[in-house]
């Protein structure tokens, strides 16, 4: 199965108490119903009903404490394959509901990142007692320059500390067990992480700086008194576990995006192909066959990357450090096609998407978010560009790394150590998943990754390109759909899908590659020797009338009316 669709999805990749954790969840939402959904969404109400059904079920409890912690509870594990699964079914329904447990997974990072064992306890019996967690990084005035935060720790002497200082845009930060708090030692200067906790009287939940179902807080801590047992880390230490956490997070997003789009998607279909107009059914229009075949390809591509790059997390080790291009992919490369997907779709469904009582009035607002939050794309293209010489010119030898849906504790994720280091991480060589396979798009965008490297070595970015983040933008977006296509053959080979799904993919891929050599070539830094491999790489996919017609009969129209809501 391609997409995922409520109504059959029987989770085999699982076991039966995960299995449990996934059906009954999306009972939760199927038996609340579309009415429910749309008028908490307009009415902003906050989701005790959710959390407290997340408690009686264990459900954070389980997916969110690692095995070490998790007293009794044989089946609690942090387990990326089925947090995948969860976030998936959480996206599909309403991201402020994602919002609660990707906030919490935020929160818990510099936990379970911690030295501090008692504290540790502690957290897994607040998971226990249903607790949320919330993650206090941001701050109002500084974005993504995490070295100018200003939340001060002051010591007192003897193991006690007061802190002083305001976070802004802290989800869960109103209801919170803990709120995992960034600051700096007002003496030293060191970055540290401590806990606080939201109903103390000097804790000041000042204000939702949203206006949305989910709590984004702004929070003020004054004289807030802090000991030793509420210290996570400090130090090199805590700025590590910033980052870190934020690693493991981001993962959540692409996911949270295919969930936002594969509901949107099927009431697209829905109404589309259930709409007469001059006598046809909107379906048959060429121009919204196309639109289809492109949201669909697009979103199952979204998938079958995010699949394989959680293989890559979940074996990930010190020495192999691969998920650190793979994760900032799926947080920016995944929503941003996202993003695509709602566009093409929401031309189809035109009025009915803006109307109150459809999903796709969420989804096109929501989707906006996820490119934006936890970094934003230009922040992790930055991170993504250190990647590129060693990916093309310096591959690494690694073992395969098999499907990973294994029901293991993914224990790395809390000693991935130190951060720095990225531009000397190796990669497989790419060349392998490409020369795996023999279709034609494959290799015409083969043909394109080789004038893109041809380009780099015979007109490597100057000192003042290689600065300049308005011409790396465009070449790292290039960069990136190379990994995103080498993963999604890896898929492919591994799981043996359909080769018109593969042929159609490329499709979308050889013309997104020229769009962005077309954008490079724009560019005012640009140079002739640049600008001559630009045109060369613009290339027209290799189209397939039969091909496409395969996959708009047998992978797109068949999913009309495959799933809908319960009212
Ligand atoms: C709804 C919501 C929920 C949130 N939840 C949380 C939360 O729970 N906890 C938390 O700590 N934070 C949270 N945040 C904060 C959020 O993740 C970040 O602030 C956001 O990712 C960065 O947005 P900004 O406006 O601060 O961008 P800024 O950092 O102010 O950036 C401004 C512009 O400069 C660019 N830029 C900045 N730095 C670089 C760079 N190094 N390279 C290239 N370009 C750069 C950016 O791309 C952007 O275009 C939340 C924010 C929102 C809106």
């Amino acid at each position: 199965m391609t997409l995922f669709n409520p109504k059959n999805e029987n989770f085999d990749h699982l076991d039966p108490e995960s299995k449990e954790i996934m059906t009954k969840t999306i009972a939760f939402f199927e038996n609340r119903g579309k009415k429910k959904l749309k008028s908490d969404y307009h009415n902003r109400i906050w989701y005790d009903d959710f959390i407290e059904f997340l408690k009686q079920n264990q459900i954070f409890a389980t997916l969110l404490t690692p095995s070490k912690y998790a007293s009794g509870n044989k089946n609690a594990r942090w387990d990326t394959r089925r947090i995948c699964d969860f976030n998936e079914i959480l996206g599909f329904y309403n991201l402020s509901h994602w919002y609660t447990w990707q906030v919490s997974i935020l929160g818990l990072g510099p936990i379970w990142m911690s030295s501090n064992e008692p504290i540790k306890h502690t957290t897994a019996q607040l998971l226990k007692d249903g607790h949320i967690f919330a993650f206090g990084l941001s701050e109002k005035t500084h974005g993504a320059d995490l070295y100018a935060s200003d939340m001060s720790l002051t010591p007192l002497g003897d193991g006690h500390y007061v802190a002083d200082g305001g976070k802004y845009y802290i989800g869960n930060a109103n209801k919170a067990g803990i709120v995992s708090t960034f600051g700096k030692n007002s003496e030293t200067d060191a970055y540290v992480f401590f806990a606080v906790n939201p109903e103390h009287e000097n804790y000041d939940l000042v204000q939702n700086v949203v206006d949305w179902e989910g709590y984004v807080a702004e929070y003020a801590l004054s004289g807030y008194p802090v000991t030793d047992a509420d210290i996570l880390s400090t130090g090199q230490d805590a700025w590590d576990s910033a980052l870190n956490t934020i690693n493991v997070g981001k993962f959540n997003l692409g996911w949270a995006a295919i969930g936002i789009c594969t509901h949107a998607f099927y009431e697209g279909l829905n109404h589309a192909a259930n709409r007469n107009l001059y006598g046809k059914w909107v379906t048959e229009f060429p121009h919204i066959q196309q639109m289809f075949v492109d949201a669909y390809t697009r979103l199952t591509a979204m998938r079958l990357f995010s699949q394989r790059a959680a293989d890559y997390f979940r074996s990930a080790s010190k020495d192999d450090r691969r998920y650190l291009l793979y994760n900032p992919m799926v947080k920016m490369k995944v929503p941003s096609q996202g993003e695509t997907v709602i566009n093409l779709l929401w031309d189809v469904i035109a009025a009915r998407g803006f109307e109150k009582d459809v999903y796709f009035e969420m989804a096109a607002t929501d989707i906006r978010a996820l490119p934006k939050l936890e970094g934003t794309v230009h922040v992790n293209m930055a991170l993504i560009i250190k990647f590129m010489a060693n990916y093309f010119f310096n591959p690494g030898k690694f073992a395969e790394i098999p499907r990973r849906d294994d029901a293991a504790c993914d224990e790395f994720l809390f000693h991935q150590g130190p951060t720095k280091g990225l531009g000397k991480i190796q990669f497989h060589d790419f060349n392998i998943a490409y020369n795996s396979v023999d279709l034609p798009n494959v290799t015409l965008f083969k043909e394109q990754i080789k004038l893109l490297q041809e380009m780099l070595l015979k007109a490597t970015p100057d000192k003042h390109q290689a600065g300049n983040m308005d011409f790396l933008l465009y070449l790292g977006e290039m960069f990136t759909l190379v990994a995103y296509g080498q993963l999604i053959i890896e898929k492919y080979t591994m799981d043996h899908f359909d080769e018109d799904l593969l042929e159609q993919i490329f499709d979308f891929m050889i013309r997104d590659f020229s769009a962005y050599a077309l954008n490079l070539y724009s560019k005012t830094d640009t140079s002739d020797i640049q600008m001559a491999y630009c045109r060369k790489i613009i290339k027209k996919p290799i189209t397939n009338k039969e091909r496409f017609s395969r996959i708009w009969e047998t992978h797109v129209l068949a999913l009309k009316d495959t799933y809908e809501m319960n009212p």
